[in-house]
């Protein structure tokens, strides 16, 4: 299998708290990692690292054979073979559905208008959105608002998607849409890492689980492993106070 991602002893300081300690994780094309953990335990910063939202304080990521947090690095061309999607969407609220999937294939990507509107078609129907294309950001529901935010990503033809609790912030009987076109795109064979409140997503979705705590990968292991053998005493009351 190829890597797509390989971390390596990643570190991150905010002043002198130390929030990542020697992370590492190995991403496979076509694998789906969930990441689970309590609030605090560094999921979040993890994939801002990953994404270079936030700047490590060490260790290396390593993209294509290259280390992308060398200073000669092209950090602008890596970061657009990075989709991510938000617990708050953060979509374009001035633009319409179409076009928050558009500007950034023209900006970014320098592609057609007519080229751009086609691929994001393309994925506005992957996530039930094509028939939306006018309506504007505050005229959705929270999931449709996600759907989108999902199919812009999808847009920029990613190596990796990178979802941080993208159903968190929806009303409960928004959450089963988000999940379900996130499991089409994980059987599909998209490469995705995945920080997640939604156990049964990581159990029944997942190749592999990571369980974070205070800034460490605590243990790691297949969904079977984690939820139904986990050894580490930490991932057990973890577990016992989520499931
Ligand atoms: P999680 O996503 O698992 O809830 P976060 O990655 O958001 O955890 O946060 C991990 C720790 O890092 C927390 O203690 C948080 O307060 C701290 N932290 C996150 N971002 C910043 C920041 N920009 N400045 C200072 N501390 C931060
Ligand atoms: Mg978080």
């Amino acid at each position: 299998m190829s890597k797509v991602i390989e971390i390596q002893r990643l570190n991150k300081s905010f002043g002198t708290h130390e929030v990542l300690k020697d992370i590492n994780i190995t991403v496979d094309k076509g694998e789906v990692v969930s990441i689970i953990g309590s609030s605090g335990s560094g999921k979040s910063t993890l994939l801002r690292c990953v994404n270079l939202l936030e700047k490590p304080s060490g260790g290396a990521i390593i993209y294509k054979g290259e280390n992308i947090l060398d200073d000669k690095h092209d950090v602008y061309a890596y970061r657009t073979k990075l989709g991510m999607v938000f617990q708050q969407f953060n979509l374009f609220n001035n633009h319409d559905v179409l076009n928050n999937c558009v500007v950034g294939q023209v900006k970014v990507l320098k592609r057609s208008k007519e080229e751009a509107e086609k691929i994001a078609m393309e994925y506005l129907k992957v996530v039930g959105m094509d028939q939306f294309i006018n309506a504007r950001p505050n005229q959705l529901s929270g999931g449709q608002k996600q759907r989108v935010a999902i199919a812009r990503a999808l847009s920029m033809e990613p190596d990796v998607m990178l979802f941080d609790e993208p159903t968190s912030a929806l009303d409960p009987e928004m959450v089963g849409e988000v999940l379900k076109v996130m499991k089409e795109l994980a059987d599909s064979g998209l490469t995705m890492m995945v920080v997640t409140h939604e156990m049964d997503f990581a159990r029944d979705v997942s190749d592999r689980v990571i369980f974070m705590d205070k800034g460490v990968i605590a243990e790691e292991g297949t969904p079977e492993q984690i939820f139904n053998t986990p050894t580490q005493e930490r991932t057990k009351e973890f577990l016992k106070r989520v499931l």
